[in-house]
């Protein structure tokens, strides 16, 4: 078959875009990132949606979700442009979900399941370069020499809505508009759910034979 098309479902914190670059180097896929892209948006006007916020990075900034009008507009170009993706950080709602059936065909669905007391650490404890955005733990994965991304000597940041404030709002919004979306697609018969604790290279395995089942 064609190259896989692959949705990767879980809360912040869950792993998914440690466990995306996984599939992305085994598959040859397209990473599909809703967060990434947002926040290379993130001033961007959208002051004629006349909602709360006039550009996404104020939405992202109060862990609140941006509204699907930007979002959906995002998926729909980037999946009409790859063969084969792995989708990650969308959908987020149920109106979402039904967007998301509507334009694509999925080949694998799979849930990272991971307790909510470790989300709050890995979240906090997360680093980004700045450069070319490799993502790091403090404690769970750090890079050899502090502060400094082992890929490209880029600077470690802290992501603005990493923090605990703001995570734990991200978290009650997840809990809210996106667990949903995991009983739509497992009322479907369609999700793979993962066990997301261990170490990212446990979790790698697990995730990568329930892809094999499924393609
Ligand atoms: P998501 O994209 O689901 O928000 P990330 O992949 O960014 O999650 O992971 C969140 C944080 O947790 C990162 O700092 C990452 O390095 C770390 N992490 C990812 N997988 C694991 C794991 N299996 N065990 C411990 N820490 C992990
Ligand atoms: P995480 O890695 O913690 O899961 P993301 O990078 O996916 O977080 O998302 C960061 C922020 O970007 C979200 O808190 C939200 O404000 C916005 N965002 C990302 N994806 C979506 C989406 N599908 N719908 C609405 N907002 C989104
Ligand atoms: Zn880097």
């Amino acid at each position: 078959m064609s190259q896989p098309n692959v949705l990767l479902l879980g809360p912040p914190g869950a792993g998914k875009g440690t466990q995306s670059s996984n599939i992305v180097q085994t598959y040859g896929v397209e990473h599909v990132t809703t967060g990434d892209a947002l926040r290379s948006n993130k001033g961007m006007d959208i002051s004629d949606l006349d909602v709360e916020y006039d550009t996404p990075g104020g939405f992202m900034d109060a862990g609140e979700l941006v509204p699907n009008a930007v979002v959906n507009e995002i998926v729909k170009t980037a999946l009409r442009e790859a063969d084969g993706y792995v989708l990650d950080g969308y959908p987020r709602n149920l109106d979402q979900a039904e967007y998301l059936d509507g334009i694509t065909g999925l080949d694998v669905v799979a849930f990272l399941d991971v307790p909510r007391e470790e989300l709050v650490e890995r979240l906090t404890g997360r680093r980004i370069c700045d450069e070319c955005g490799a993502n790091y733990h403090v404690e769970f994965s750090p890079p050899e020499e502090a502060g400094v991304c082992d890929e490209c000597g880029g600077e470690l940041v802290q992501r603005d809505d990493d923090t605990e404030e703001t995570v734990r709002e991200r978290l009650s919004v997840y809990d809210e508009n996106t667990r949903p979306v995991i009983e739509h697609y497992d009322e479907q018969g369609e999700l793979s759910r993962i066990d997301g604790e261990g170490s990212p290279d446990e979790v790698w395995e697990r995730l990568h034979t329930a892809i094999e089942e499924r393609t």
